[in-house]
């Protein structure tokens, strides 16, 4: 990437940028700056982490190469949830119950840490509510999963916040007969995406921290002790740097480390046009998320009389429509009475992936950080990575359970990721046709 070649790439055009508040001022860097740590994306993870910095009083500049919450936290879902993608007796099966203890506590953690920031910063706007959550299973043996993973919690962890719903609970909860049955969880909730980022990167503002949109970081190189970075229009020399681009990290040499260790996958969204007062008054009628027990989940919530759907999108760097109209087909497989209700935005983003399935955090050298690898679920954890992050950057060593930065390694060929991913989704849609 160099200077002349840098273009501002368009914001998604989602329900989220229709209707959030106004973006913050974040003009470009202008000249050479220092400061004690430089932050790279200015999604969750960078701007939590840089509010934690100042707060231990390490001064942090955040450069971003478009506009805070261009990446996926801007245009997300908004579902907050204490989950991985391995399930804790899982954990506990391969690496013990002391581990599986510290990762449900952190993902516990990281969904009281939404609301201690929503609350700390005034981001009322963020509209977050502890709705719970339905997971609806789509076979048999995928309830019976379910269900005996609400039991081990239960009894291992004592964590009672899932209860067993019959088929006709779910159909209940959601407004659909496409389950068998499935499991209700308090605790999680659901926000508007770009609403709880720009409040946070006002607050970022307001405590007078550098935030710089349309500042990619084009490389990083050793400067003494630190660091330095090059950006189009000014460099940042800076103790540490925090890499927090996730999905995005494709994007130029300066994050290329850590794009050798994720593997990108598109995900996408539609948003029906307001649905009439008796159809919105039975479709998701608790207001609960939902997502469904498939290796490819789709998930789905109301956001104000509107149903948002999510699942796949195409495959590789671009939107198609033919993924747009898959999702829209499946939407309506699960709630028939939308057949006739006009989709009024689409919209995806980039989530990353890991082998092992979970994110990580912690140093790539001596100099450098990172948070990445939620797996397409980092709403609440990104946001407390920021939190680990800063505490990294203070030169501790928290305990990370199996998020610890050393369990990262490059993907094995990663040239190859992108037929990978395609052979895998196949075979997880097959998996889940079948009712595996
Ligand atoms: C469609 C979609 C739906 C999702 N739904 C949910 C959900 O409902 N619940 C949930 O928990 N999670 C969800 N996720 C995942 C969640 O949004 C992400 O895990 C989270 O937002 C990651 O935050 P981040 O700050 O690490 O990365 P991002 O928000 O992606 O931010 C990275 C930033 O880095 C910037 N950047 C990249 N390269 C450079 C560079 N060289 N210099 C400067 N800046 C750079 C990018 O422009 C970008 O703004 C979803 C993701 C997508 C895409």
């Amino acid at each position: 990437m160099t200077p002349a070649a840098w273009m501002p790439a368009p914001a998604a055009a989602s329900l989220w940028a229709a209707t959030a508040r106004p973006a913050p001022d974040c003009p470009p860097l202008d000249r050479d700056v220092q400061a004690d740590a430089v932050v790279v994306g200015a999604g969750y993870t960078g701007l939590s982490a840089a509010l934690h910095l100042a707060e231990a009083g390490i001064a942090p500049v955040v450069i971003e190469a478009e506009q805070p919450g261009w990446g996926a936290s801007g245009r997300n879902g908004g579902v907050v949830s204490s989950k991985f993608r391995l399930s804790f007796p899982d954990i506990a099966a391969r690496h013990g119950m002391a581990v599986a203890a510290r990762m449900h506590a952190l993902g516990h953690e990281a969904v009281d840490l939404v609301e201690e920031l929503i609350a700390t910063h005034g981001i009322a706007d963020a509209g977050f509510v502890r709705t719970g959550r339905v997971k609806a299973a789509h076979s048999a043996a995928a309830l019976a999963h379910a269900l005996a993973e609400a039991e081990w919690q239960r009894h291992e962890l004592g964590d009672g916040s899932a209860t067993a719903l019959s088929a006709a609970e779910v159909a209940e909860e959601t407004g659909s007969g496409a389950f068998v049955g499935g499991v209700r969880e308090t605790g999680s909730g659901g926000l508007h995406p770009l609403n709880y980022l720009r409040g946070l990167a006002d607050a970022a503002r307001r405590a007078g921290i550098p935030v710089h949109g349309a500042t990619p970081a084009l490389a990083i190189r050793q400067d003494g002790a630190g660091v330095l970075v090059d950006t189009p229009s000014g460099t940042v020399r800076a103790r540490q740097a925090i890499l927090a681009t996730n999905g995005y990290s494709w994007r130029g040499a300066a994050t290329d480390a850590l794009r050798r260790r994720l593997v990108p996958f598109r995900s996408a969204i539609v948003a029906t046009e307001p649905l009439s007062h008796n159809l919105a008054a039975a479709i998701m009628p608790t207001r609960r998320t939902c997502g469904e027990t498939r290796r490819m989940m789709r998930w789905f919530r109301m956001v104000d009389d509107r149903v948002v759907f999510g699942g796949r999108g195409a495959f590789g760097k671009d939107d198609s429509p033919a993924a747009f109209r898959a999702l829209e087909r499946a939407m309506v497989g699960i709630f028939p009475a939308l057949a006739d209700v006009p989709v009024a935005f689409r919209w995806s983003g980039l989530v990353a992936m890991t082998m092992d399935a979970v994110p990580h955090v912690g140093r790539l050298d001596d100099r450098i950080l990172f948070a990445a690898g939620y797996n397409g679920a980092g709403v609440a954890m990104a946001s407390l990575m920021g939190r680990y992050l800063a505490r990294f950057a203070q030169g501790e060593q928290p305990e990370m359970g199996l998020l610890d930065a050393a369990r990262l390694g490059p993907v094995p060929f990663h040239s190859l990721r992108e037929p990978a991913v395609r052979l895998v989704a196949g075979w997880y849609q097959f998996l889940d046709t079948i009712g595996r």
